[in-house]
């Protein structure tokens, strides 16, 4: 069975002055039909920048610089914008962390939503609308007919993320990418709009790449997770096997730091250190500032992502093979 997506040896760099800064390295993994892939990591370790290369909508100051990215059977790495927006919305979509930012706060939802399916369809507007309302149900909205024609601002947040899904999905893409969608939501909604994801996941097949800072989050949702640091893949592995065999020290931190119901009221462990900048990066393993396992082979050379298990990467070099004792 092909990938739907392939990512193969991604690089991305940002140019500053007249340098480049490399801000995603080595990025390879595949996204399979119906599969929920999770990717974590801290703010500035490029789960975002990954997402958005996906989606041909790169900021100006950045380009990939290396690699491949394909989807279904098409090489996307250096498509037109043009070419970008018959791909968008119906093989692909995306939904954020804040919908505000995403919806037109002038137009009715209702004709943003069936606006979606007009673009990629040709179906009479009165199709167009039967179809908006039907998806604005299947959601979870409610009162549908007198919410067509409401604006954005009339809605709560957990219901602007609806909308936004309502929208994702109406083109039946092959393909949702969910970057930090529950985030600004309280832990009640959040968890119904992680349950109205996965139930879309089951009934419509469309596979999810579901980016999140939290890693409790995303063992809910995901099956495969990834774990970004500054830049680099630094784990892979199906989400039950790294909760039971996490490898990567980074993994570890991100483990410790899932708010433990038994311990509320305690402070969460959180990793000293922060992130480095894209004009900070050194040689070495991107984590060898923050790491406790640290010897003098990782600050000079960056670990490989290499297999542990035929299901599972790390990069790191206390588990790599020969030559490189620590
Ligand atoms: Fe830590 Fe070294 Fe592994 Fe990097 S390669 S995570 S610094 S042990
Ligand atoms: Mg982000």
């Amino acid at each position: 069975e092909p990938a739907l997506l392939a990512m193969q040896d991604i690089e991305v760099a940002f140019s500053v002055g007249k340098k480049d800064y490399p801000a995603l390295q080595g990025i390879s993994f595949e996204v399979r039909e119906k599969e929920v892939l999770g990717i974590v990591g801290e703010s500035g370790c490029g789960k975002s920048l990954t997402s958005l290369s996906v989606m041909g909508l790169l900021p100006g100051a950045a380009k990939i610089s290396k690699g491949k990215i394909v989807l279904g059977d098409s090489d996307v790495t250096n498509l037109t914008a043009e070419a970008w927006c018959k791909i968008r919305g119906k093989q692909i979509s995306m939904i954020f962390q804040d919908p505000m930012t995403a919806l037109n706060p002038l137009v009715p939802i209702g004709r943003q939503i069936e606006e979606t399916v007009l673009i990629h369809s040709a179906i009479s507007k009165k199709e167009a609308k039967q179809r908006a309302l039907e998806m604005m149900t299947k959601v979870g909205l409610s009162r549908v007919e007198q919410l067509y024609h409401e604006y954005p601002h009339q809605l709560s947040g957990g219901m602007r993320q609806r909308v936004m899904i309502a929208m994702a999905l109406i083109c039946e893409p092959q393909l949702l990418i969910a970057d930090e969608p529950t985030t600004a939501l309280d832990v009640t909604i959040q968890a119904q709009i992680l349950d109205l994801l996965r139930q879309m996941n089951q009934e419509t097949g469309t596979a999810i790449i579901f980016i999140s800072h939290d890693l409790g989050v995303i063992r809910e949702v995901c099956d495969r997770v990834i774990v970004m640091y500054a830049g680099y893949i630094v784990e892979d592995a199906p989400v039950a096997e790294l909760l039971e065999a996490p490898k990567h020290p980074y993994t570890l931190g991100l483990l410790q730091s899932i708010p433990d119901i038994e311990k509320r009221g305690q402070p969460l462990y959180t990793i000293s250190g922060r992130v480095p900048a894209i004009t900070e990066r050194s040689t070495g393993c991107p984590f060898v500032g923050r790491c406790s396992s640290a010897s003098p082979t990782c600050e000079r050379s960056v670990p490989d992502l290499a297999p542990v298990s035929d299901t599972h990467r790390v990069r790191c070099h206390l588990y790599s093979e020969v030559g490189e004792v620590i």
